[in-house]
């Protein structure tokens, strides 16, 4: 399953994005289900998410069903931004990791987002459906 996606994480890069911030975006087109990155970084605690949150307002930290995985010190998918209409979608890959897949076809030099899935982000988002 770790083939190929590999060539994807090199043809992301990041830049300012129209949504917040930086954002990662592909420069190549990238068809539906393909898997573009692995996610990994410090796996830490329930209690230690919460305080990272909490203390340091680190939004960087992902949950895979078994661990809290701080991305914090990545290049690349720190950057990745919500948006309600998104083009990925994170899978599982093991206790310390998850797979950003491609949820459609996505074309080059379009942005990378998913759905960060909790309410308040709702609140804040201005993608077209929010708006
Ligand atoms: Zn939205």
């Amino acid at each position: 399953m770790d083939n190929n996606f590999e060539d994807y994480g090199n043809r992301i890069i990041v830049r300012d994005s129209n949504i917040h911030g930086m954002g990662i975006f592909t420069t190549s087109d990238i068809p539906k289900n393909s898997l573009i990155m692995i996610i990994s970084g410090e796996v830490i605690s329930g209690d230690e998410c919460e305080r990272r949150e909490e203390e340091e307002n680190n939004v960087y930290i992902f949950w895979n069903g078994d661990n809290y995985i701080d991305t914090s010190k990545t290049d690349k998918i720190k950057y990745i931004n919500h948006k309600c209409d998104f083009n990925c979608d994170v899978i599982e890959r093991d206790e310390e990791s998850l797979y950003l897949t491609a949820y459609r076809d996505i074309k080059k030099g379009e942005e990378l987002t998913i759905d960060y899935g909790y309410d308040e982000i709702y609140e804040y988002c201005n993608c077209t459906l929010c708006k």
